[in-house]
């Protein structure tokens, strides 16, 4: 088992804005281009513009923390409207209550409560993960899916590396890897300029 996330996200010091939708490039960079909760790449919901910014602590009940930076995620549409304004106490710090809440994607805790099994399926570790879980909608198959493209693009990089491309195997493999990053390029390619 391993992280739910590739890249673990963490904040980097970006200067204050006074409106937090003008963080979503900061956002998108420190965030490696993933949904902080479920980990799936921006470009297969369309890139950035297919993206929405959640407000780990929610806006509706904490309004103070509308544009603090540190409380704003980089989400896929399905994770953020499954959160929604969800939120277990009456205290923006105290972020999970007996079996619910939420734990910050930012946070090494993060990884103890949720995990990714080698087929790409999401599991918990805790109360608290399972109720995430249940909220997140990180049981759906699409996760999985996304997760076993991305691992095959890794894998067939790596072989690329080390393949005898003289052989006659080495040139089928070429034509494999040649179609295959074609056709990831068509979902990457500038696609925020779409
Ligand atoms: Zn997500």
């Amino acid at each position: 088992m391993v992280s739910i996330h590739r890249v673990k996200p963490s904040y980097s010091d970006v200067s204050k804005k006074k409106n937090y939708r003008d963080y979503k490039d900061s956002l998108k960079s420190d965030f490696s281009g993933c949904c902080g909760y479920c980990g799936s790449p921006d470009f297969v919901f369309g890139g950035k513009a297919g993206f929405q910014i959640d407000h780990f602590a929610p806006q509706d009940k904490f309004k103070h923390l509308e544009n603090e930076y540190s409380n704003l995620i980089y989400s896929c549409p399905i994770c953020n409207r499954g959160k929604s304004n969800k939120w277990p106490t009456d205290d923006p710090n105290i972020h999970t209550k007996d079996d619910e809440g939420f734990i910050h994607p930012c946070s090494l805790e993060y990884d103890d409560n949720l995990m990714r099994n080698r087929d790409g399926t999401i599991d918990a570790n805790s109360d608290v993960g399972t109720y995430m879980i249940h909220v997140l909608k990180l049981y759906l198959f699409r996760h999985q899916v996304i997760w076993i493209r991305e691992e095959l693009r890794e894998l067939i990089g790596q072989v690329k590396l080390r393949i005898d491309e003289s052989s006659e195997l080495g040139q089928k493999y070429n034509a494999l890897t040649a179609a295959f990053y074609e056709y990831d390029e068509i979902l990457r390619a500038n696609i925020d300029k779409r």
